[in-house]
């Protein structure tokens, strides 16, 4: 869930048009009009900051609503078997805090996807997720995504950071070979296994 208080407001004035802040907004919310000059969307602006902590010429300035915007996803709303579904086939348990600065669950972004989502924009217009250091919860947004069969275009902008592997991405030679059992791959499995299918509140 993301509280929304501020969002952003654009200095015509200062603007240079250089577009820096359209490549660091996680909801696509800033766009350089024909007139060369920035402006926010007040609709799906989330006051996260990127934009006015990446201006080269301080033209943005975080301004105070004066009734704050709740941004969350209910997640009951999408089949409750396939948000669980797609969680694990991520590797998530359903449960699973993804976004540690709004609290956005697994499951909240599971159901975002399933609900129509298609883009890590869009997820996160949905559910609020990515808008706090907008870096950490990028990889669980691919793979949910990836798992749930959405074939990832370009990123716009700077955003995203690529699919990292995980140790399930690692081929069976790599994992099986002794000269690399210190690192205790399969253990490693068996241990998230059980942490993936631990039974909670989904
Ligand atoms: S980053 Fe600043 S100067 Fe560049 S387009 Fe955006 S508001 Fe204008
Ligand atoms: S980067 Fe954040 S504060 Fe700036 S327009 Fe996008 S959502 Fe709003």
């Amino acid at each position: 869930m993301r509280i929304v208080t501020t969002q952003a407001v654009v200095d015509p004035a200062v603007c240079t048009g250089c577009r820096t802040c359209e490549k660091v907004c996680p909801t696509e919310s800033i766009r350089v009009g024909d007139n060369k000059k920035a402006f926010a969307n007040r609709e799906t602006c989330t006051g996260c900051g990127n934009c006015e902590s990446r201006c080269p010429v301080m033209a943005i300035k975080l301004v105070a609503l004066s009734e704050r915007r709740v941004i969350e996803v209910d997640w009951t709303k999408a089949p409750r078997d396939k948000v669980v579904a797609l969680c694990r086939k991520a590797r998530f348990n359903p449960e699973a805090v993804v976004c540690f600065c709004t609290g956005t669950r697994a499951r909240e972004v599971a159901a975002a996807i399933l609900l129509g989502a298609n883009t890590p924009e869009e997820v996160s217009r949905a559910t609020g997720i990515r808008t706090g250091c907008s870096v950490e919860c990028i990889q669980p947004i691919l793979r949910l995504l990836t798992a749930a069969g959405v074939t990832l275009g370009k990123a716009p902008g700077w955003q995203w950071y690529g699919l990292t592997p995980t140790n399930w991405d690692l081929p069976e030679s790599v994992v099986k070979n002794p000269a690399y059992r210190k690192f205790y791959f399969e253990a490693d499995r068996k241990l998230m296994e059980r942490v993936i299918d631990a039974k909670g509140g989904a």
